[in-house]
């Protein structure tokens, strides 16, 4: 993601106390009190502009959705979009997710997206990767049991990455499609700002969801 200097961007963060949580780890364990309700919640890591988050927050208002997206400068235009939809089931946190235990409690979560997520493709880049072990071991703890990751990319060297990761880690593979556009999964598809990019190009889309058997 080409990063744009907004220096106004913090403050219109700061503005929006109700869209993007300021001091996010004071809800860890109490999510659902924030959103008033018992609803199951779905979190999508690197969350970028939001099209993807806004558009799923309307299509199931019966789940609870927060976006998790490191800049500033990225996120300001999540928070537009969601100040547009008017949504109240669709949260966002300006954090790296990094601290991911910090701000949500063991089992607090019941399925984690992860949309075109940078592919670090240098080696002593690894640990950056979502789907680093690092990373699984932290999804492992605040997702329920059984809760499922779902992965889109149109990186092949990321989703072959992701899979020997996820399989060694001991996740199971429920389904995967090596051409999202063509399958049975893309009539359920909404599409990310970075997938509408890269399939008008031509690229195949990878998908894959899994989850860790208790
Ligand atoms: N998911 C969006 C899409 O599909 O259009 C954006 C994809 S973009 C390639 C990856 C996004 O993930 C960027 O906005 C980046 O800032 C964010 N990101 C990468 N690593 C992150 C991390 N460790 N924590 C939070 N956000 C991260």
């Amino acid at each position: 993601m080409r990063l744009r200097n907004k220096p106004w961007a913090k403050e219109k963060i700061l503005q929006h106390p109700q869209q993007v949580i300021p001091e996010p780890e004071k809800y860890a364990g109490k999510w659902r009190e924030l959103f008033q309700n018992e609803n199951p919640i779905h979190l999508e890591i690197g969350t970028g502009k939001g099209k993807f988050i806004t558009e799923m927050g309307k299509k199931f208002p019966e789940i609870n959705f927060i976006g998790i997206e490191a800049y500033d400068s990225v996120i300001v235009t999540a928070l537009d979009r969601l100040l547009e939809s008017g949504l109240e089931n669709v949260k966002l946190i300006r954090m790296n997710a990094r601290m991911l235990t910090e701000i949500f409690g063991a089992g607090e979560v019941e399925r984690i997206y992860l949309n075109f997520s940078d592919p670090w493709p240098k080696r002593r880049h690894e640990k950056r990767r979502l789907t680093h072990k690092n990373f699984l071991q932290m999804y492992e703890r605040i997702l329920v049991p059984n809760g499922e990751i779902h992965l889109k990319t149109d990186n092949q060297q990321f989703f072959e990455y992701s899979l020997v990761s996820f399989s060694q880690y001991g996740f199971v593979l429920k389904e995967v499609s090596l051409d999202l556009h063509q399958s049975e999964f893309q009539k359920e598809n909404i599409m990310t700002e970075y997938e509408e990019k890269f399939s008008q190009k031509g690229n195949k889309i990878f998908r894959c969801a899994v989850y860790l058997p208790e």
